[in-house]
């Protein structure tokens, strides 16, 4: 029975977009669905290695391509997997396979950054037959099962119907109802160029039946003079069908590379850079990497799309191997080719087997050297890739520990000696160090403005030490991964003690600190009075030299950022106190002093200690508890000192 039914509302606004031309370049849509086929392929003889009776004894691999002018049809044609008729709903209605969330993002970040082509990295594939076609139609039997086939129709606008179809065949047939103005697609040349172009290293034959005119010939091969022409149909094979990673490396070109790395990321743009070996010895594979040049819209989703493709012996395996690369290396996309594995492994056995964790190594170890010699050779470029891939490389430091040392030397920080954009290495970092400086200083918070400012910065700024911007989240777990750098420890500006003096120095200023705390002993434990909720000290402070006050962690607490990014990710944020500083030459405090000696009940007083502990919370970008009572005591105090 024939059903009609409603695409997904999501469904339907991505083929309202693919219909009014959301790409420009609408050749990609018989790659989409060749690319389509080809994955089929790929999984039916996949799967019939434990089930030889999905073959049905058809495994004369081919994808062909019928070019009808007289109906105006261009057909695709597979003996891949097939469908089921709910398998069709599933993959063709919804958008259940990289999920609606991940589908509207992406929307949404093409509506605004007005790039249309960014859509093609959602791979909006079979859909994109609607832009070349009003009405598509899909057959479909799913090989060595029970359930018939069915027919999928659909004219794009809304609706589509479904219903049972006897299908002798197993595969899929696709059959796209050109559009008037697209009618171009039947022209033998132009299909043959689009196949040449972006499916050229498709692993099956991509056929189609050519029909040429010949002058009659006799028996005896010769023309038959005015014999007239004979039309002649034979089938050919359109594509060469060399795997790109089993050839030698100096003979892909970068064009070849370009349209490989496009055929597996989506991504519509070439890469950054391509790294091709081949291992041998314990573990033999071939691997085709790319690092792309661009960061795709779902680096940080969980549902995104895994980047190397396993293929054992030029069969394709899977392109969801999460054993083959460290979740921190998940740009990186391509193939890996094993001769090793049999052919019959499970996803089980993948994330255990100890080949996978051979290639693994051998993967980790290429990628991190291949960007080691870009830092050193062409470190503008290193830089262009560290903008989009940064953080999530920095996430290595945390999670793979014996990869640190090659890590250390990948990272990059901005800090109080860079240009915005311009970071720097931790050895150049330690290179510059002035003499007496021990420490690597940082500060950690969401943005180089909100931390270039920080009060905590002063003294270091004053004694020449350059101090470490670490804006992105992950920073504050790398800091922990990563204590020390050549010898050096790594040292919150933020927390703790800072100790920026000489022996000396600090000797004399300690006995100044001293006397100025007990000085005014009194004054510091009325303000902490009056501050309990909020702070566990108060104390002199030997990081000012402007400012009057700054909150600090202690060595082992949770500081500004952490709080804010515990808040972001939803977790409760254990009440933590920190700890007020003060600076002890700043005219507030001799003023609050005078004020407390004078009268230590004056209600002023203690509207001034709430106004000290507000400042200290705005330069460090946390909210206040009571902006109101803030500006009201500030607008009196200008009102008063006009
Ligand atoms: P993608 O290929 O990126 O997953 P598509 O919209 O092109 O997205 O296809 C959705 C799903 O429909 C595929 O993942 C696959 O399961 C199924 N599909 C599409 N074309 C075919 C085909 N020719 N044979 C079998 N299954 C197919």
């Amino acid at each position: 029975m024939k059903t009609t039914k409603h695409f997904q509302t999501e469904v339907q606004k991505l083929l309202d977009l693919v219909i009014h031309s959301l790409y420009s370049n609408k050749d990609i849509f018989l790659r989409e669905l060749i690319s389509n086929a080809s994955d089929a392929i790929d999984k039916v003889r996949f799967e019939a290695h434990s089930n030889e009776a999905l073959l049905e004894g058809n495994s004369d691999w081919k994808i062909k391509l019928v070019a009808d002018k007289e109906a105006g049809t261009l057909t695709i044609v597979d003996n891949g997997i097939g469908m089921g008729i709910s398998e069709v709903e599933e993959n063709i209605g919804t958008i259940a396979r990289s999920g609606t969330k991940a589908f509207m993002e992406a929307l949404k970040e093409v509506q605004s950054s007005n790039n249309p082509e960014l859509i093609g990295q959602f791979g909006v594939g079979f859909y994109s037959s609607f832009m070349v076609a009003d009405k598509v139609t899909l057959t479909t039997r799913k090989g060595g099962s029970p359930e018939a086939g069915c027919r999928w129709e659909s004219t794009g606008d809304g609706t589509y119907t479904i219903e049972e179809f006897e299908k002798p065949t197993r595969g899929t047939e696709i059959v796209l109802h050109l559009k008037e103005e697209m009618k171009g697609y039947l022209d033998e040349w132009k299909i043959r160029s689009i196949v040449k172009k972006y499916s050229d290293y498709v692993q099956y034959p991509v056929a189609m039946d050519i029909t040429r005119t010949e002058p009659a010939k006799g028996l005896d091969g010769k023309v038959i003079e005015g014999g007239g022409e004979i039309e002649k149909t034979s089938e050919e094979t359109l594509n060469s069908m060399k795997a790109i990673w089993t050839r030698p490396k100096n003979d892909i070109s970068e064009e070849e590379h370009e349209e490989f790395y496009k055929h597996i990321s989506h991504d519509f743009e070439k890469p950054f850079r391509s790294i091709h070996y081949a291992a041998e010895g314990v573990s033999e594979f071939k691997a085709l990497l790319y690092l792309p040049g661009h960061k795709p819209f779902d680096l940080f989703m969980q549902e995104r799309k895994k980047g190397v493709h396993l293929y054992v012996k030029r069969v394709f395996i899977t392109d969801n191997c999460e054993a083959l690369l460290p979740d921190y290396l998940r740009f990186v996309k391509g193939v890996v080719d094993s001769s090793d594995l049999p052919l019959n492994v499970s996803r089980e056995i993948l994330q255990e087997d100890v080949q996978i964790k051979r290639i693994q190594k051998s993967l980790v170890g290429k990628v991190l050297s291949s960007l080691g010699e870009i830092r050193d050779k062409e470190p503008e470029e290193y830089l262009k890739f560290y903008a989009e891939f940064g953080p999530v490389l920095k996430e290595g430091l945390h999670f793979d520990y014996a990869n640190k040392e090659k890590l250390q030397e990948l990272v990059l920080f901005e800090s109080t000696a860079t240009e915005a954009g311009k970071p720097v290495s931790l050895k150049e970092y330690v290179a510059r160090m002035p003499e007496g400086q021990k420490e690597i200083y940082f500060i950690t918070g969401t943005s180089r403005e909100m931390v270039a400012n920080s009060p905590h910065l002063e003294a270091f700024r004053g004694k020449g030490y350059e101090v470490l911007f670490l804006t992105d989240p992950v920073d504050e777990w790398v800091v922990q991964s990563l204590s020390e750098y050549d010898g050096k420890k790594l040292k919150a500006v933020d927390r703790g003690d800072v100790e920026l003096e000489s022996e000396e120095e600090k000797k004399a200023s300690e006995e100044k600190k001293k006397e100025q705390q007990e000085q005014y002993k009194g004054l510091l434990e009325f303000i902490k009075g009056k501050l309990e909720e909020s702070v566990k000290e108060v104390r002199f402070s030997s990081r000012l030299t402007e400012s009057a006050c700054c909150l600090v962690a202690d060595e082992y607490g949770l500081n500004a950022n952490m709080e804010r990014i515990m808040k972001a990710m939803n977790q409760d944020v254990p009440k933590s106190k920190r700890i007020l500083e003060l600076n002890p030459n700043h005219p507030i405090v001799k003023v609050l002093e005078e004020m407390y000696a004078a009268d230590s009940g004056n209600p002023r007083l203690a509207d001034y200690c709430g106004l000290l502990l507000d400042q200290a919370l705005l330069t460090e970008g946390s909210p206040i508890k009571d902006p109101l009572k803030f500006t009201k005591l500030v607008s009196e105090l200008m009102v008063k000192a006009k």
